[in-house]
């Protein structure tokens, strides 16, 4: 049995589910029927990931009625403002092959041009209130815009999709999101972006979760995913190898101690993988999202 949490809005969604960042579009639906096959009944995709089509589709391969997936994705910047946004969901439904998106969020903040991402939220209101989709949230949003964001909408955003591994806990974004029921949602979870970056310094192969998961018989993933879901953080890691999707999903099935969540928490460096919120524009990350 996997665990769930509860959003802002009653709706429950799965505590681990199954990201898609960078596989490659022609080879998404093979992992994603992998992962439905093992348990995930959570896919996290995005119109920027240009491959919500091979998520569709394997979904519909699977035989699972549609109201047992949990479907996720998020609108890009360059379709930001209140009619492109309303379009860009009818993009992304038409990819994913469905008439309604679980969650649909705020790929990221556009600080620069902040009235467009308000904008942008305001057709994710409408898509909600037309029961488009279920629950609506954001993305990559620091203190500073989730306060202009609750400033100028109605809806709270159910969740927060942020880096968080324990080299970059974003404790400060998190506790913003507990004080007003706004989930943080792990992306990175087990610090992929730690490894696939090139950095000096992979979580994979940090001393202490290493000899954390070799005392529980687990590995430094698992041990990860299992220090969110104890913090009640929603994470969704990624794979594309069969063994490793299964292995991120068998995490149900022990418990870290409060001293062994210590040590973990003390893993935190404050640097961030992702790129730096504050800098995103359209001209620098702008992108045409297709029609099909
Ligand atoms: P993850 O922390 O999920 O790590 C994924 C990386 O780790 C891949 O290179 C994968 O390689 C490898 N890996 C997976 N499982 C294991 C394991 N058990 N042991 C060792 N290595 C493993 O990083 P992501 O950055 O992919 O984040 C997860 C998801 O979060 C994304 O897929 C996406 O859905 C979302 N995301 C959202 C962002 C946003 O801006 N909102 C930004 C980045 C991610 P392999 O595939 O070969 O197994």
């Amino acid at each position: 049995m996997t665990d769930h949490l509860t959003l802002n809005n009653g709706v429950e969604m799965p505590a681990i589910g199954f990201g898609v960042f960078q596989t490659p579009p022609a080879e998404t639906a093979d992992p994603v029927a992998s992962a439905l096959d093992v348990g995930y009944r959570l896919i996290d995709t995005a119109a920027a990931y240009a491959n919500e089509r091979g998520v569709g589709d394997a979904v519909r391969a699977s035989g699972l009625a549609r109201a047992e997936v949990f479907l996720e994705s998020k609108v890009w910047i360059s379709d930001y403002g209140y009619d492109q946004t309303l379009h860009a969901f009818e993009k992304s439904a038409r990819k994913l092959q469905t008439d309604v998106i679980d969650l649909f969020i705020l790929h990221q903040a556009l600080p620069g041009d902040f009235e467009r991402t308000i904008a942008a939220y305001r057709a994710l209101e409408t898509l909600l209130a037309d029961g488009r989709v279920r629950a609506i949230g954001v993305s990559n949003f620091m203190v500073e815009h989730l306060r202009a964001l609750l400033e100028s909408t109605d809806v709270v955003p159910a969740v927060n999709q942020i880096e968080v591994h324990p080299y970059f806990q974003q404790r400060d974004v998190q506790a913003f999101g507990a004080e007003h029921g706004i989930l943080t949602q792990a992306w990175s979870p087990i610090g992929g972006i730690t490894a696939y970056r090139g950095g000096t310094k992979s979580t994979f192969d940090d001393p202490t979760l290493v000899e954390i998961a070799a005392n529980h018989g687990k590995s430094a993933a698992q041990v990860m995913l299992r220090w969110h879901i104890q913090q009640g953080v929603q994470a969704i890691p990624k794979s594309v190898n069969p063994s490793r999707i299964a292995e991120n999903f068998d995490v149900f099935d022990f418990a870290l101690s409060a001293d062994e969540t210590a040590r973990i928490d003390a893993l935190d460096t404050g640097v961030r993988g992702g790129p730096e919120p504050e800098m995103i524009t359209l001209e620098t990350f702008g992108r045409d999202i297709p029609e099909s």
